[in-house]
């Protein structure tokens, strides 16, 4: 099953809000991992409201608010585990080329697998 960082009002959020290919590359990312039988997968962030606007009038323009993003933790995952969710990835990428995903904060505390939905109009 999938887990959620922030408990029953991400999953709520996630599952009210979210955009149906991003739901389903979820469950397909947790069924990959139930054939490892390794932990649950744990989604750190799925909707969010918009980035704050900068001082300067700019701000990192994302797919979380439209819910077409889900940062997927990596932090304490073997490098094998990560490639095999990124071969799921590319699989899922050569049905719907929209799914893109990059591994975020290499190395670092807040390594994550952010995946988007890219349909080309972030918020
Ligand atoms: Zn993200």
């Amino acid at each position: 099953m999938l887990q959620f960082k922030d408990g029953q009002q991400q999953e709520e959020a996630f599952y009210t809000y979210g955009h149906p290919k991003i739901k389903l590359v979820a469950h397909a990312l947790d069924i990959a991992n139930r054939v490892l039988g390794e932990e649950d997968v744990v989604i750190t962030s799925a909707v969010r409201p918009p980035h704050p606007t900068l001082p300067d009038g700019t701000h990192k323009k994302s797919f979380h608010p439209k819910g077409q993003a889900i940062d997927v933790r990596t932090k304490n995952r073997t490098r094998q585990w990560i490639q095999h969710m990124i071969y799921q990835l590319e699989t899922l990428k050569t049905y719907d080329p929209k799914i893109q995903w990059v591994l975020e904060g290499r190395g670092k505390e807040n390594e994550h697998l952010h995946i988007e939905y890219d349909t080309g109009d972030p918020v």
